[in-house]
């Protein structure tokens, strides 16, 4: 029988396509604006100035200062600069650290937001907002945060460099995955889920050989706003516990961490909610969800250690510490063996059973 659920309803005007960026404008005043600030980060300032011009008299200026995992000390330069600027919104040009900046923007200011994703990372559908201080990522939902309107447009992904396009697709899944057995799923967000899995199984290698291939890039765009879609409505558990403690207490690389953990943390969970996890295993072979998602990565370049990205075997100690500290809910219990047995495997970059 069908368990009980509640649909909340799709929030975010989305606009998905190829050449949308030119209806930025159109967008922002649809939302009763006449000013906004640009944001980005220093490697995508171009864009965003380009994106500035075409908006004309709607630009009140950019802020190309966005950073991975947002320190507060950036967003309090941007706040200043958004409240000189005299902008009632911001259009955020980038992947989950420009975002993550209009967000934090828009919770302080009550600023409306207008998100163009260039990644895959998945925070524009979503009413988190991770934020970091005194080396520590501490993550907070409100309705506020929620973006008001989302331009997808495929042309600005034909940019992304190979390894940026697998691992943050790799980010993707894994909203995916903790989608499929988080306790308030519905059943939108799980077919939305089911079919990005599809979707980035046979786009990205096709992405590897051909990252100019439109199709390809227009089918990952897709399912990354399915899979964004679905973060935004579920509760996250042990897989967005542990990035969010290498991110924030390790500063590890976002997308790579995501990536790296994926296949441990499915696995781990797998052996308790086995059947909720079948699309995965359906959708990349291998016999299992964690097994399939690690030969998956494996064949499509992604990390598969963390010694790769400067974790240390003397800190897994510490991080498993840091994750038991108000760790959140999780279909398999966790206990400290379990998760520093997790931790090595994923240090050593062995493939999970
Ligand atoms: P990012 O935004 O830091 O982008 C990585 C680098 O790639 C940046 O230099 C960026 O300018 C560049 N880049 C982005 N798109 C490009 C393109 N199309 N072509 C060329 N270069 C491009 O990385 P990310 O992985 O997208 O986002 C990571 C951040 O997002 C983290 O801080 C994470 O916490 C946050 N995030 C938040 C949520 C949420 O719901 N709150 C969800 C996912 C990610």
């Amino acid at each position: 029988m069908m368990d009980n659920f509640i649909f909340p309803g799709l929030a975010t005007r989305v606009v998905f396509g190829s050449g949308t960026m030119a209806r930025a404008g159109e967008e922002v005043r649809r939302l009763g604006h006449d000013k906004v600030l640009v944001l980005s980060t220093p490697h995508q300032e171009a864009d965003a100035q380009r994106l500035a011009a075409s908006l004309g008299d709607l630009a009140a200026g950019i802020f190309a200062g966005a950073v991975m995992h947002t320190p507060v000390e950036v967003t309090e330069k941007a706040v200043e600069a958004f409240r000189a600027s005299g902008a009632s919104a911001v259009v955020s040009l980038g992947g989950g650290s420009t975002t993550g900046l209009g967000k934090a923007i828009a919770v302080r200011t009550g600023a409306d937001q207008v998100v163009i994703p260039t990644t895959y990372a998945g925070s524009e559908m979503t009413d988190i907002l991770g934020e970091t201080a005194a080396g520590e990522k501490t993550t907070r939902r409100s309705p506020d945060i929620r973006p008001e309107t989302v331009i997808y447009d495929v042309d600005l992904t034909l940019s992304l460099p190979a390894g940026l396009t697998v691992t943050s697709a790799m980010n993707a899944i894994a909203h995916a995955m903790e989608t499929f057995y988080a306790p308030d799923r519905n059943p939108v967000v799980v077919l939305m889920c089911k079919d990005a899995m599809l979707a980035f199984h046979d786009g990205i290698p096709r992405l590897i050989d051909h990252p100019q291939d439109r199709a390809a890039r227009a089918q990952a765009l897709y399912a990354a706003w399915c899979c964004s879609t679905a973060l935004g409505y579920v509760s996250m558990a042990l897989h967005h516990k542990l990035a969010h403690v290498f991110g924030g207490s390790f500063d590890t690389p976002h997308a790579e961490t995501h990536a790296i953990l994926l296949p441990y943390t499915t696995a781990y969970n797998e052996a308790a909610v086995p059947d909720l996890l079948r699309p995965i295993a359906e959708a990349f072979g291998g016999g299992s969800a964690g097994g399939g998602l690690w030969d998956f990565a494996q064949s499509v370049g992604s990390p598969l250690s963390l010694k790769e990205i400067g974790i240390r075997e003397a800190d897994l100690d510490r991080a498993a510490a840091i994750a038991l500290k108000n760790a959140y809910a999780n279909p398999r219990p966790i206990d400290p063996g379990s998760i520093r047995e997790l931790l090595q495997a994923a240090f050593e970059g062995r493939r999970p059973g």
